[in-house]
């Protein structure tokens, strides 16, 4: 049903006064678009404009919008229970999952927590490392390192993590805890390493291992910090001294989960093992709000034996069976998919397609990893101006800063693509 252009103006104008968009004024905010339905992967918006999506609504619609077999799942679960509460309850959905989960993660990861966001699944993953440190008597243990261009979230702990620059909390700096920042890597994914580039990690380590619990970071691709992909061998070195020096080593695979980086876990490409691991987005194909923190055997059976007992959480939609109906749905269209064929096959043409931008005189570089491609300008660009622009060639793109990136659905066709491609470099020739 399309709202008539008076009612619509009048819906929008309700919209722009009450309602907080992400990152957003309530005095100048701006302009957002009304979407009326979304179907494969194509946003429909009211006044009839079909948008090729290269979004997947921040990382998480991978299949694409209004799934045949994803509707069916969730619509299968409506009618025997939409929530349960999760204590002293459980549910085969859970179950399923959790099965299904454990048998893809790193294999050492054994334990798992549902929450409902990113962010949460983040928290959930910091308290465990003070809960398991605490629980080993080593109290002191109660800092966290990270490395630079990092992004984990917008809640307490997870901005504490996140680049205090880039990563859109620097307003909140003296009030929240504060932490250990290594330089991110420098050496890129795919290019020569640099010999020294493990080295400042390391001397933060070696000099404050005895306060910090755990190092938490994106494994390979840093995301809202930078859209930086970097080489797999800092990852090896740092679990090494990580192990050495008794600290936790935790992954945030909420972004890169799911096989957006060609691997089904961005850790994969260096075969590298967390000791707590967190997933989001993608888990439900973007479909329900949910989220997961894996741990190790080691780390459970700490916390349990420890002061507590118990670990220290439980959210009131932990577990939501709709959004486990979901999950379960997304992860046998994906894994009984050819997932690999199908990301190298978006990965080639987006490195053809994209590679003439790494030519104008106001980019600064063009990568392209799995389903990631990232077209850095030089200056920070126009949002509004751009998304405009964008809407009018018929492609949903939504740049920050100096960065405007793709991450399409992956049931994208290739003609979808080119026209996604195709639509995104006629606009930044034109910016
Ligand atoms: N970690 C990473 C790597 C993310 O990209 C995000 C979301 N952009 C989060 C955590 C937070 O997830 P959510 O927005 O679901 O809270």
């Amino acid at each position: 049903m399309s709202i008539a252009e008076t009612d619509l103006q009048q819906r929008l104008a309700l919209d722009r006064k009450h309602i907080w968009h992400p990152y957003t004024s309530m005095i100048d905010p701006l302009p957002v678009y009304p979407v009326r339905s979304a179907d494969g992967v194509y946003i429909e918006l009211e006044d009839g404009r079909r948008l090729i999506d290269g979004m997947s609504s921040w990382w998480a619609c991978i299949h694409g919008y209004n799934h045949p077999v994803m509707n069916r799942a969730i619509e299968e679960q409506l009618k025997r229970m939409s929530h349960i509460m999760f204590g002293g309850l459980t549910h085969e959905p859970a179950i399923s999952l959790a099965e299904k989960l454990l048998s893809i993660v790193p294999q050492n990861l054994k334990h798992i927590f549902y929450s409902d966001s990113g962010s949460v699944s983040v928290e959930v993953a910091m308290k465990m490392a003070i809960q398991y440190q605490h629980a080993r008597g080593k109290k002191k243990k109660h800092k966290f390192a990270t490395i630079r261009s990092g992004y984990h979230g917008d809640t307490w702990n997870a901005m504490s993590v996140c680049d205090p620059e880039t990563g859109m909390h620097g307003l909140f700096g003296s009030t929240l805890p504060i932490h250990y920042f290594a330089p991110a890597p420098m050496s890129k994914f795919g290019g020569e390493r640099k010999p020294d580039d493990f080295l400042p990690m390391q001397s933060l380590l070696e000099k404050h291992h005895g306060e910090i619990a755990a190092v938490i970071l994106e494994p390979i691709v840093q995301g809202a910090g930078g859209m930086r992909f970097y080489h797999p061998q800092y990852l090896v070195e740092l679990a090494k001294l990580c192990k050495e020096l008794d600290i936790l080593l935790i992954f945030d695979e909420i972004a890169t989960g799911f096989c957006r980086t060609g691997e089904l876990f961005a850790c994969h490409h260096a075969n590298v093992q967390p000791d707590i691991m967190t997933i989001g987005k993608a888990i439900t194909g973007g479909y329900m709000s949910f989220a997961a923190t894996l741990a190790s055997e080691e780390v459970a059976l700490t916390i349990s034996r420890g002061e507590a007992g118990v670990f220290m959480h439980g959210p009131t939609f932990m577990g939501n069976p709709l959004a486990c109906a979901a999950a379960n749905a997304s992860f046998d269209l994906l894994i009984n998919s050819d997932w690999q064929t199908n990301i190298r096959r978006i990965e080639s043409q987006m490195r053809q397609e994209l590679a003439p931008a790494a030519a104008f005189d106001h980019v600064q570089e063009v990568r392209v990893l799995g389903a990631i491609g990232v077209i850095e300008m030089k200056e920070p660009v126009n949002m509004a101006r751009m998304q405009t622009a964008f809407v009018e060639q018929g492609i949903w793109v939504r740049p920050f800063g100096k960065l405007v990136y793709i991450m399409p659905p992956y049931i994208i066709s290739d003609d979808e693509l080119s026209k996604l491609t195709g639509g995104l470099l006629n606009v930044i020739s034109m910016m």
